[in-house]
């Protein structure tokens, strides 16, 4: 049952659970495939990859991943073209931004090659899993934990990097109403906004309950200090169209480098939209939805692509989005998935072909 992929071990499932699922009826990242990548960091160094069945992890009690929330992860997909090949989008920037999550969370980063290779390893051994159906993609979740143990506050001596797929059929909210937060931060200067670190998730979950039960689906995040920016939607880089000009904040400790945020701005760019990357008020956003000038809000993700906002509420007050006839945020959405799914020219070398 064991076979080599160059370093990497691979230990095959006695049998595949893919008959059970049924593909036309995904949902998001709820099932998952029969395999898992895991590389242990131990005695100073990570240790080889392995691709074993996908199975529970054993984790001693006093692991600190329980205590001090010492975890890190990513997010991508993998797509299938009309001819059966797998693609992934732009990976080397997950790997670098997993790298740069490590290091702000004191993790020992992980050797690219490992990253690289474990990655397409289980891709290519998960081949079948990749659903082909409109939207539809294998969504990978590579994810770091402190698997070292202790009740002292200090880093661990000993993490597990994994890697687990789900096949997802499109992540479709519908249009969003929103929230703009006056009281709670998702971040802060100096502190870890711009980790995918696994806690920035669970202190966004108090605030957006809130939120849902005002009668909104999100909340768009601003900054700490003032609550005078709007930084970002969810856990969503945001976007913002003023007249004809798309507009995203600047990245920066509270702001998540999006790899869909970075990709909008240079297609736009390509299709002779106007772009800024500038900090924005509250207050502008709030002036244009009165003048008439403000035509889209979307957030911007790996998950969802693109995930327009119907309408927002600010200090008691609802303020809704004009419905669009062409909208930047479904142009840009065609444009993107059309690279990904290698439907068209990839003029900016982001596919890579598993
Ligand atoms: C993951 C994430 C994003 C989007 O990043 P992508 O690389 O586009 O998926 C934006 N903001 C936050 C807070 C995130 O966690």
């Amino acid at each position: 049952m064991e076979v080599k992929s160059k370093e990497i071990k691979i230990t095959k499932a006695k049998e595949s659970k893919i008959s059970s699922v049924d593909f036309s009826n995904l949902k998001f990242g709820s099932v998952y495939t029969d395999h898992m990548l895991v590389c242990t960091y131990k005695d100073g160094e990570w240790k080889t990859p392995e691709i074993i069945p996908y199975q529970p992890l054993t984790l001693d009690p006093a692991a600190k991943i329980f205590h001090y929330g010492q975890s890190i992860f990513e997010g991508m997909k993998a797509y299938k073209d009309a001819d059966g090949e797998a693609w992934l989008f732009r990976p080397m920037d997950n790997c670098k931004r997993l790298n740069i999550s490590a290091k702000r969370l004191s993790i020992p980063e992980i050797p690219e090659a490992f990253f690289m290779e474990g990655l397409t390893a289980l891709v290519n051994l998960e081949k079948d899993w990749i659903p082909t159906g409109s939207g539809s993609s294998l969504y990978i979740r590579p994810f770091v934990l402190a698997s070292g143990v202790g009740f002292h506050a200090s880093p661990a001596d000993e993490y597990k990097f994994l890697i687990c797929c789900a096949p997802s059929g499109a992540y479709f909210s519908g249009k969003v109403r929103v929230l703009i937060e006056e009281k709670y931060s998702r971040s802060a200067n100096g502190g870890v906004g711009f980790a995918k670190a696994g806690g920035n998730y669970a202190g966004q979950f108090y605030p957006t309950q809130l939120a849902v039960k005002k009668g909104y689906q999100q909340v768009i995040w601003t900054d700490d200090n003032t609550h005078e920016y709007i930084e970002e939607a969810g856990a969503m880089n945001i976007f913002v169209r003023i007249g004809d000009t798309l507009i995203t904040g600047p990245t920066s400790d509270r702001i998540l480098d999006g790899i869909t945020r970075k990709s909008i701005l240079d297609i736009a760019a390509q299709e002779g939209i106007k772009t800024e990357v500038r900090k924005i008020t509250v207050s502008e956003v709030v002036e244009a939805a009165k003048s008439g000038e403000l035509k889209e809000l979307f957030g911007a993700g790996t998950a969802a692509v693109i995930s327009p906002i119907a309408g927002f509420g600010y200090k008691e007050v609802d303020y809704d989005l004009p419905e669009m006839q062409n909208s930047y945020a479904n142009l840009l959405k065609e444009r993107i998935t059309d690279i990904q799914y290698n439907r068209s020219e990839d003029p900016f070398g982001w596919r890579y072909k598993i």
